[in-house]
C-alpha cells in the first residue's frame, strides 16, 4: 500500500525558489517626527520631539518588512542625522540591493559595506527591514535567525534626564508605583559634577524603592572629575558608570577603570568589533553597551556581543531612544544571548505620546516583553504614519 506523501514543512511551501521569492523589489524611507512625553537632556543635546527614519522593504513575494534608524537630536551622538540617513539609503544603499535575495543576508551586508563606510544607523535599519521581511515570509520570529529566544522578557530600566531633581523624583515614583521600572539611569554631564552629585543624592534619598542606579556622563567628565567624584558615586550606591570620558580616550578610561570600585561601561568608545576588542583588552571597562546604531546591523550586533564577552566585558542592552520598531529589533538579539546580566534600557516606546505601530511593546513587572508573531512582531499603523511623517 502506498503511503500518502507527508508534507513536513507546509509553511515553506510558498518559498519554492527562495532567491526569486525573497528578491528585494522596493525600498522606501520616511522621516518620522514623534512627540515625546518630556524633554530629554544629554551632556551635549536635548530634544522634545524624536525623529527617526522608517525603512520599508518589499520583497517579490509581496511581503513587507520595516526597520527604524535612530539618531539623538541630529548628528551629535554620532555623525548621522535623519536627513543623511535617508539620503544614504535612497541614493547609495538601496539601488544596489534591488533584486538581491533577502535570503542571502550576508551578501547584502557585504554590499552595504562596500557602498558606504560607517553610516551604521542607515545600514542597521535597512538590514532590520530586510530580515523582518524574510522572517515574515518564513513565518518565524526574527529571534530565530539568532538561534531562537532564550527568554520572553528582559529587565528594562528608565532614564531620568530632565535635570530637574523634583520632576525626576515624581517621574521615577510613578514608574515604581506602576511596577514598570525599578532600575534607573541618570544622565549626567549637563551641569557641573558637583550639581550632578547633589541631584543624584536627592534622587537616591527620595527613591527608597530604587534597585540599580546607573549614571551616564555621555563623555562629559574629565579624568580628574572621575578621580574627584568616584568616592561620592560609590557612597551613593551607583552600580555602573557609563562612558564618563571622551570615546577616543582609551588610556584615560583604562586608568579610571583600574581605580574605580564601580564597573565602567564602554559606550561611545567602541562601535566596531576591533574597537570592542581593543577596549576590553586595554581594560577600558567591564561592561559593554550593545546598540544597533554602533554595530550597523543585527547580525553584527549579535557578533559584537560575542566579541565583548570574549574581551572580558559583561553585556548591557543599550538604546538610542528607539520606539517599538527599533526596540523589537534589539530584543530579537538580546533575547537570544546566553547572558545579559544588565538587562536593557529600551524604555523608548514609553517616551512617545503616540507611536506608528498598532501594538507598542509591553513594559510590565519591570520587564520589556518580547513581541510575538513572525518577524519583528510589530505592525505599522498607516494612519499614525501619515500623521507623523515629516513633510519637508
Ligand atoms: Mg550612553
Amino acid at each position: 500500500m502506498t503511503q500518502p506523501a507527508v508534507d513536513l514543512a507546509p509553511d515553506f511551501a510558498r518559498l519554492r525558489d527562495p532567491d526569486r521569492d525573497t528578491a528585494i523589489r522596493e525600498i522606501t524611507t520616511t522621516i518620522v517626527a514623534l512627540p515625546s512625553i518630556r524633554r530629554h537632556r544629554l551632556s551635549n543635546t536635548e530634544m522634545s520631539t524624536r525623529e527617526f527614519v522608517l525603512v520599508r522593504v518589499r520583497l517579490e513575494n509581496g511581503v513587507e518588512g520595516i526597520g527604524e534608524a535612530a539618531v539623538l537630536g541630529g548628528p551629535r551622538w554620532a555623525e548621522e542625522s535623519v536627513e543623511s540617513i535617508k539620503a544614504v539609503i535612497d541614493r547609495y544603499l538601496a539601488p544596489g540591493l534591488i533584486g538581491c535575495p533577502a535570503a542571502q543576508w550576508a551578501g547584502i551586508a557585504a554590499r552595504m559595506g562596500r557602498a558606504a563606510i560607517r553610516n551604521n544607523a542607515a545600514k542597521g535599519a535597512l538590514e532590520t527591514a530586510i530580515l523582518d521581511a524574510l522572517t515574515r515570509t518564513l513565518e518565524l520570529p526574527l529571534a530565530a535567525l539568532f538561534g531562537g529566544a532564550l527568554r520572553d522578557r528582559v529587565p528594562v530600566l528608565w532614564a531620568l534626564a530632565s535635570g530637574d531633581a523634583e520632576q525626576e523624583l515624581e517621574e521615577a515614583r510613578a514608574k515604581l508605583d506602576r511596577r514598570e521600572h525599578r532600575d534607573f539611569k541618570i544622565k549626567l554631564g549637563f551641569a557641573t559634577p558637583e550639581e550632578d552629585i547633589a541631584r543624584l543624592t536627592r534622587l537616591r534619598e527620595g527613591l527608597p524603592g530604587m534597585a540599580r542606579l546607573i549614571v551616564d556622563a555621555n563623555q562629559g567628565w574629565s579624568e580628574a572629575d572621575c578621580r574627584r567624584h568616584l568616592p561620592a558615586l560609590r557612597d551613593l550606591g551607583v552600580s555602573l558608570i557609563e562612558q564618563p570620558l571622551p570615546g577616543d580616550d582609551y588610556e584615560g578610561m583604562a586608568r579610571v577603570a583600574a581605580q574605580s570600585p564601580i564597573p565602567l561601561m564602554v559606550d561611545e568608545a567602541a562601535f566596531t568589533h576591533r574597537e570592542i576588542a581593543r577596549a576590553g583588552a586595554m581594560g577600558c571597562g567591564s561592561v559593554y553597551s550593545l546598540k544597533l546604531v554602533k554595530s550597523g546591523g543585527l547580525m553584527a550586533l549579535a557578533e559584537a556581543a560575542r566579541v565583548a564577552e570574549a574581551a572580558g566585558m559583561e553585556l548591557y542592552g543599550g538604546c538610542l531612544l528607539e520606539g517599538s520598531i527599533g526596540a523589537a529589533a534589539h530584543l530579537a538579539v538580546f533575547a537570544s544571548l546566553p547572558r545579559l546580566p544588565w538587562g536593557c534600557e529600551h524604555f523608548g516606546p514609553r517616551m512617545h505620546r503616540r507611536e506608528i505601530v498598532r501594538d507598542p511593546l509591553l513594559i510590565e513587572d519591570f520587564h520589556l516583553h518580547l513581541p510575538t508573531g513572525p518577524g519583528l512582531g510589530v505592525e505599522l499603523d498607516e494612519d499614525a504614519l501619515a500623521e507623523f511623517a515629516r513633510s519637508d
